[in-house]
């Protein structure tokens, strides 16, 4: 049994969802699919879900309710009437939106989620009466009391007996059309996952259904060993290690949601990543272990919006719990952090910019200055982190020299080098103004030489 889900782009008109039921049709193995919300239909159109958070932000600034619905609606009605779908099925979700901005806004985040997931609930639905007008018997299923998630505002997952439920699924007769990106507490209250959660929904409902292979329809004929709008025409990737896939979705990979892995990841599911505009094409596929290949690097990610936080003091390495007494200061601050390269008296703490304000680093500053007694404490922003990632490294010698001499040849000052322990990664921090030089100079140091993976 096959698990599909299809992204905003593949769903985002009439056509596109043509192409995605030839491509269930295409594989009586696909049973189950997850579709996003409608995405963009050209570069500079709006998704569905935009519009949906802008809806939600005027009901609470206020503001004119009705008019921004009508926008959602007419993104609807476009896809029924070019589908030749019976149009009160645009009644019913003009209805659906008006009866969630209409319910309890104490909690403004759940307020929010409730009328963001209408998007790929409302498309769900006319999905799957789409799938059955052509002769494709389908149902939509909804994921209330089955995707059952922890309760807010803790970070969203799915609890063990979401997968319980789901695992019905694969009983069913029909084609099941399952709405991505959301889920229900055991309460009854709607949750979102993160942007781009729907990956996350397709990989619940693929390891509970215990599938053969998790399919990800998206725009794109594969992963790329880089990204193609820095670098002219990278290799393509085609296999790659749920590890590698990991280190590379988290530094900027949005092919694949990084929380996506773990679902199938525990059950050994592989992963394949393919284009619904040309479903031929041979993807990319996501395992446990692949198979060697010539070179050590698989690919290279750059991603900006890091800071720093700078620690210094003398004797540092002699001090118990220094590094506990700081890393607590940090989670009072409810903030996460990504790495903690240090040295014999100093340490440095890598923070995702976006949880930091000019106050929250001042604070910061003071508190470890005048708590720890420390020398000096300063943060840096505007850095992007560079990963080298590749199952193959940990064989290879002088990978670091190389890929640190290809930086310093770009004039750029490298802050910051961890190794991860498993040496399946190599993160340098840089300024971000250097950021799309440097992956233009690693690539050509690692992939220049060898074209093909
Ligand atoms: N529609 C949601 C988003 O735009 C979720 C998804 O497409 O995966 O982020």
């Amino acid at each position: 049994m096959i698990v599909c889900k299809f992204g905003g782009t593949s769903v985002a008109n009439a056509e596109q969802i043509k192409k995605v039921a030839n491509i269930v049709k295409s594989n009586p193995e696909r049973r189950i699919v997850a579709v996003s919300a409608p995405g963009k239909r050209s570069d500079d159109d709006i998704k569905v879900t935009d519009l949906l958070i802008d809806l939600a932000n005027t009901a609470l600034a206020g503001g004119n309710v009705e008019e921004k619905i009508q926008i959602v609606v007419a993104r609807y009605r476009e896809i029924t009437d070019d589908l030749g779908l019976d149009l009160t099925m645009t009644e019913i979700i003009t209805q659906d939106l008006r009866d969630r901005i209409a319910v309890d806004r104490s909690n403004i985040a759940l307020f929010i989620d409730n009328i963001k997931a209408s998007g790929e609930d409302n498309n769900a639905k006319l999905i799957a009466n789409y799938f059955t007008s052509i002769g494709m018997p389908a149902k939509y299923v909804s994921p209330k009391e089955k995707l059952i998630l922890n309760d807010a505002p803790e970070r969203t997952f799915a609890l063990q007996e979401a997968y319980v439920n789901l695992s019905e699924l694969k009983n069913e007769e029909e084609i099941i059309i399952f709405p991505g990106f959301f889920g229900y507490t055991k309460e009854g209250v709607l949750r979102t996952f993160d942007r781009g959660g729907s990956d996350i929904t397709g990989s619940i409902l693929a390891s509970a259904v215990g599938a053969d292979l998790y399919e990800n329809f998206t725009d794109v004929d594969c992963v790329f060993a880089a990204n193609p709008k820095v670098v002219n025409d990278p290799v393509d990737i085609k296999e790659i290690t749920y590890r590698e896939m990991r280190e590379l979705s988290y530094a900027g990979f949005s092919v694949f949601h990084d929380e996506a892995l773990m679902p199938v990841y525990k059950q050994g599911i592989p992963v394949k990543i393919k284009n619904t505009n040309n479903p031929s094409a041979q993807g990319t596929l996501i395992l446990p272990t692949r198979s060697q290949s010539n070179r050590p690097v698989t690919g290279i990610a750059a991603d900006g919006g890091f800071s720093i936080l700078y620690v210094s003091k003398y004797l540092m390495n002699r001090e118990v719990g220094f590094g506990r007494k700081l890393l607590q200061i940090i989670e009072e601050e409810n903030i996460s952090y990504e790495h903690t390269p240090s040295g014999l008296d100093d340490i440095s703490v890598i923070i995702r910019s976006d949880q930091l304000c000019a106050e929250k680093e001042a604070r910061i500053v003071k508190r470890v200055k005048v708590e720890l007694c420390a020398d000096d404490v300063h943060f840096r922003n505007d850095l992007s982190m560079i990963v080298i990632v590749g199952e193959g490294m940990r064989h290879n010698t002088g990978l670091a020299a190389r890929a640190a001499s290809a930086i310093s040849s770009t004039g750029a000052n490298i802050e910051m080098i961890n190794q991860g322990s498993s040496e399946v990664s190599l993160v340098f921090g840089v300024r971000s103004k250097f950021e799309n030089q440097i992956l233009k100079g690693l690539y050509q140091e690692f992939f220049a030489a060898i074209p093909s993976i």
